[in-house]
């Protein structure tokens, strides 16, 4: 399952019939965002020495994830549930495995 802490899917489905889908998209488009602002700050401290907080960087991240973690409800009630379970872990082994070697090419 690709829910990281454990069945709160529930939780999801009360903020998405709160709010809607479309309210929450957007606030995940505006959190990809913030995460791109972080990261670019986080590359400007290791090309140029500027100042950077890790606190920041973290903070986005964890936003990106459980936005995520509520795009991936969504799209369980909308679809087959187990057909996207199959099929997110399909393609999860897939870049997962093109990784893996790729990770490992240099070792040889
Ligand atoms: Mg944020």
């Amino acid at each position: 399952m690709y829910l990281k802490y454990g069945n709160i899917e529930h939780v999801y489905r009360n903020l998405l019939s709160k709010y809607g889908v479309r309210s929450q998209l957007v606030i995940f488009m505006e959190e990809l965002s913030e995460l791109i602002q972080q990261l670019s700050k986080l590359y400007r401290s290791i090309a140029f020495g500027q100042s950077f907080s890790i606190e920041g960087l973290l903070s986005e991240l964890v936003d990106v994830d459980l936005m995520r973690d509520q795009l991936l409800t969504y799209i369980n009630i909308s679809y087959k549930k187990d057909e996207i379970d199959q099929l997110y872990q399909k393609v999860l082994d897939e870049k997962f495995n093109k990784i893996v070697k790729e990770g490992f090419q240099d070792e040889r």
